[in-house]
Order: C-alpha cells, then structure tokens, then sequence
C-alpha cells in the first residue's frame, strides 16, 4: 500500500496563535519551474500543492515517483507553461 502523506501545519500567526490544522490536497500535479538559487530556470515539474484547512498557507509538494518534465537547455524549455515557480536552496 503506498504511503499517503498526512500534513499538518506548524505556521503560526502575527499574534502568535499555532494553527495545527490539517492540511489537504488541493490541486495534484500543478505545473511549477524549478530555478537555481541565483533565479536561472533549471527544470520544470509536476508538484502537488496542499493548503492549510485552517490558516490557507500552501506548501508544494513532490511525490516519490516525480521527475522533471523538461530541462532548461531543452529547445522549446521557454515556451512551455507553468502555474508558478520555486527556487531551490544554495
Ligand atoms: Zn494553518
């Protein structure tokens, strides 16, 4: 049986109230380009985004089994479409 995740939020709000809720998945495979730290295009990928029930922070997420769908030095990599981006660590 594969492993379902089960997330719940830690954020904590201006007045310092922990939120703990739990949070859902709201959209499965969203389209999202992966940059370097220094803002380059690297790659672009299918994540899943979970919203918090309570507070509505959203975190992105990638499953065991998701690998790149293009990479920066592909020809058509610029013309290809995509919801938002992310930049990974230094
Ligand atoms: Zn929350």
């Amino acid at each position: 049986m594969p492993h379902v995740p089960r997330l719940f939020c830690s954020s904590s709000t201006e007045s310092g109230d922990h939120c703990g809720s739990e949070m859902r998945p709201e959209k499965i495979g969203e389209r999202v380009r992966v940059d370097l730290a220094n803002g380059d295009p690297y790659y672009l990928i299918s994540l899943d985004r979970w919203t918090c029930s309570g507070c509505g922070i959203s975190v992105l997420l990638s499953g065991p089994a998701q690998r790149p769908i293009a990479h920066h030095f592909e020809p058509d990599f610029d013309e290809r479409e995509f919801a938002t981006t992310v930049r990974l660590a230094r």
